[in-house]
Parts: C-alpha cells; structure tokens; sequence
C-alpha cells in the first residue's frame, strides 16, 4: 500500500469527486497524502455566481474552501503553487515540470494522483496530467512512482479503456459529501436543495476509478 501520495491538480474542487473518498481512505489507512493544487481557480466565477465574491476576493474565498475540503478529508499537506487559473497549458514546461520534480524529489512518493493528459476536459486538466507524465517519465523506471490518472471526457473509455483502479469509497462517504460541500463558491447547486439520503449519495458518488498510466505505450 502507497504511504506517501502526491495528488496534482490545478484547482480547488478537482479533488472532491474524482479523488476525496480514496484519499480519505488512504489516509485513514495511514498514508500522508500532500495536495500540489497549482492555481486559486481564481478564474472561477460565471453570471455573477458565486454572489458573495468578486473577482477581488475569490481567490481568498477559494483558498479557505480548499483548506476547508482538505481537512474534511484528512490531508496533512496542501502546497497551493501559485500558478494562474486558465494559463496552465501556456506555462513553460521546465518552470511547470521543474516544480513537480522538486516535490517528487522531497517527497518521494509511492503514488501520484493526477489527470489523464487528453481525456479531462479543461485544458489547465489535461495539462497538469502531462506535466506529470512528463517529469515522471524522465525518472529512472525503477524509481518511478504508480500515477493513477482520472478521466472523465464523452467517450474516454473507447480511447483509453476500463479504468483498472475501481475504489469503493462508500465507508468514505461523508468525508466526500463534506469536501464537496466545503467548496460552496463553485457547488451550491450541485447537491440539491433536499438532503439527500446516504443510500442516495453513496450511489452517486460511491465509487472512484482510475487509469494507471502505462509508460510503455
Ligand atoms: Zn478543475
């Protein structure tokens, strides 16, 4: 079992579906889990919505949710790195790639949680992914972490595949139900003006599934 987990994600809310039940588990499992989150997702405001934050105060608004999601889930480390929300395909790739080698480097991690470069949807998605592609695939083979990658464009699977990590996360409901909802600024619809029953949540969010990324092909 992975002890250290390094997750690569550009904005606070990418961990909440597609990874908070797995890290809640992992970390319950004893591992230590460090969240790189490369921007503010300062950019993320459409029509006005969020209503209580401008474009001025989003980023503090976001940076306190994503702590606040974090601790719904138990990660110990959050690295809040600083780049710009919707620039990360236009970075320099020895400044992006430079600065995930340096956590690999501090951290040593069993396990790295990222996107799918190409199946993500959001270009800063598919480029984190290939940033960590990328800088782990320069790494000695014996020295390289597992990557899991987490897809989710129309039609992925006729590209890519099942996804060969299946995680019941179910037991780990409710750390996700709280992650989800600590990020009030993006999701204040999303889980319905009715509570919901646990059945209900844990079938639509019971379940987290993953690539691990194939460096030989
Ligand atoms: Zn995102």
């Amino acid at each position: 079992m992975e002890n250290n987990i390094l997750v690569v994600l550009p904005h606070p809310d990418d961990e909440s579906f597609g990874a908070s039940g797995t890290l809640a588990k992992r970390v319950h499992e004893g591992a230590r889990v460090t969240y790189a989150c490369l921007t503010l997702g300062e950019m993320g405001r459409n029509m006005g919505n969020p209503p209580f934050a401008s474009r001025i105060t989003l980023p503090a608004v976001r940076k306190l949710e994503l702590a606040e999601s974090c601790r719904s889930i138990g990660i110990q480390d959050v690295r809040m790195l600083g780049f710009h929300d919707k620039t990360i395909e236009f970075e320099p790739h020895e400044v992006l790639d430079g600065k995930i080698k340096s956590l690999i480097q501090e951290l040593k991690p069993s396990l790295i949680i990222t996107f799918y470069p190409g199946y993500s949807v959001h270009p800063d998605h598919d480029a984190t992914g290939a940033a960590v592609i990328r800088t782990v695939r320069k790494m000695p083979e014996e020295k390289r972490p597992v990557v899991h990658c987490i897809a989710f464009s129309k039609n992925h699977e006729q590209y890519i595949g099942k996804p060969d990590v299946v995680n019941d996360v179910s037991d780990y409901i409710e750390q996700k139900i709280n992650s989800i909802k600590a990020h009030r600024s993006q999701f204040m619809d999303i889980l319905g003006e009715h509570e919901q029953s646990q059945d209900e949540m844990i079938k639509r969010f019971g379940k987290e599934t993953f690539w691990t990324y194939r460096f030989d092909s």
